[in-house]
């Protein structure tokens, strides 16, 4: 039976987390006639999933760790200038996971992580493609492509690897001087001397509204949504029989734990340790920035990724560890506004709105997709960092193919929970 058809009723799943992965869990989980509950305490996509920067990106199977990170981290550490952001309180608990990251970057690893992100971005269209089209949300993809810039020689020699990276796993690319990059987009300042363009790569031009959109054609299809926080699980013989929240108790046969990076302390009480850690992420979004563009730019050595959006030009950007529910320091937004001006000079920026969200990042840049190793009845997906917008469709795809105890499309050896 295919995994999009509407099929016989198969009892109660509990989904926890509606950010894009878990409101795509639920939709493929409904779709094979299971009865869905979605329990979120901030409701709908208000997580990583809020401001991130749009792009569909088939490209990005680059993994965070790469060679030099050896050198390079701890230099961007002590840059007050850096996209790369410590507190300094949080040290104690990331160490263990800046340990495994050195150790991710290792050229044999590296290639096997790269392999093991494209095996699911190369499917991302075909996850999203049955949910957007029953949701009628189709027209929040602009597929006008992505241009990723460069202001120095130095950098670009730097990110060849990178590229060749993509290159070798089949993802169409065309370089371009700084004058050939302007052509397409006039914007750019006179300092971008090369660029790459990757053709047809797509972006939602409203990340909440899709989410939004999705889990709305979820309730109109029979599935609840519950404000509540999921704080434990109630056991049974073989397993949890009901997840606790902080408004009672939700009784199910499936539970499905996809709440991002909040995801740490549940599968922890499922008995999975899971090295997740807050990568957070800051936006600026220009309501009326006085310049257009025709497709999103990502400025590699910037650090910054700028995307054409409904409301607004939205630039995003750094990395900040440490506690997801610390609160924001707008300082980084205010950093990512200065670079997105000095890659776009006539960027006005009046009105703007500012953000801050955590990428769920796990120090193998790979996700958490699979069943519980202790608990036939659950299945984790979460940890999906940079790309978690990209590879909603293709997980919630995924997870009802685990569920349902069919063979996936893609080997999960790569995602398994209990790797680290
Ligand atoms: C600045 C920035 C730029 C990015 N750019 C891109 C991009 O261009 N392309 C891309 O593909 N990805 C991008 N990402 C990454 C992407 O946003 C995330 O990987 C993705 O949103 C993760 O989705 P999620 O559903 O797993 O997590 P989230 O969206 O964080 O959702 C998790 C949900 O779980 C809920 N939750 C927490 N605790 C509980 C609990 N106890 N009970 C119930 N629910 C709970 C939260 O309220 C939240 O709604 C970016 C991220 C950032 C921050």
């Amino acid at each position: 039976m295919s995994a999009t058809a509407t099929a016989a009723p198969k009892g109660e799943a509990v989904v926890i987390g509606a950010g894009i992965v878990g409101v795509c869990c639920a939709l493929y989980l409904q779709r094979d006639g299971h009865s869905v509950t979605l329990v979120d305490p901030r409701g709908v996509g208000l997580g990583a999933s809020f401001g991130n920067a749009g792009n569909l990106g088939w490209a990005s199977c680059v993994p965070a760790a790469m060679p030099g990170v050896l050198k390079k981290v701890p230099q961007m550490l002590f840059d007050g200038n850096a996209p790369l952001k410590l507190h300094w309180g949080h040290v104690p608990a990331a160490a263990g996971w800046f340990a495994r990251f050195i150790a991710a970057a290792r050229p044999s690893r590296i290639e096997a992580i790269a392999d093991a992100r494209q095996a699911l971005l190369a499917r991302l269209h075909e996850g999203y493609a049955p949910l957007l089209e029953a949701a009628g949300a189709e027209d929040l993809i602009d597929y006008s492509g992505l241009l990723m810039t460069w202001e120095s020689d130095e950098a670009f020699a730097g990110s060849r690897y990178a590229l060749e990276l993509r290159r070798r796993r089949g993802v169409p690319m065309d370089e371009l001087d700084g004058n050939e990059a302007r052509q397409m987009e006039p914007a750019l300042a006179p300092s971008v001397m090369r660029a790459v363009h990757f053709p047809r790569l797509a972006h939602v031009i409203d990340p909440l509204r899709l989410t939004e959109t999705l889990a709305r054609h979820f309730e109109q299809r029979g599935g609840r949504i519950r404000r509540e926080a999921a704080r434990g699980f109630e056991m049974g013989p073989s397993g949890p029989v009901a997840v606790t929240t902080d408004a009672g108790r939700i009784a199910a046969d499936r539970f499905i734990v996809a709440a991002g990076v909040w995801s740490k302390n549940l599968a922890r009480q499922l008995g999975t340790r899971t090295p997740i850690e807050a990568e957070r992420g800051y936006h600026n979004v220009f309501p009326q920035p006085g310049i257009a563009l025709r497709a999103a730019i990502m400025s590699a050595d910037r650090y910054i990724a700028v995307t054409p959006m409904e409301a607004g030009i939205r630039a995003t950007g750094v990395a900040e560890f440490a506690d997801p529910d610390r609160p924001a320091d707008m300082r980084y937004a205010e950093m990512v506004e200065r670079r997105a001006q000095g890659l776009l000079p006539g960027l006005k920026t009046e009105g703007r709105s500012q953000w801050m969200g955590p990428r769920p990042s796990h120090p193998d840049s790979l996700p958490v997709i699979g069943r519980s190793p202790r608990f036939g009845n659950v299945v984790f997906a979460y940890g999906h960092d940079h790309i978690g917008l990209a590879l909603g469709g293709i997980t919630g795809r995924l997870v009802a193919d685990i569920v349902a105890g069919r063979p996936t499309p893609v080997d999960l050896t790569p995602y398994r929970p209990d790797r680290f």
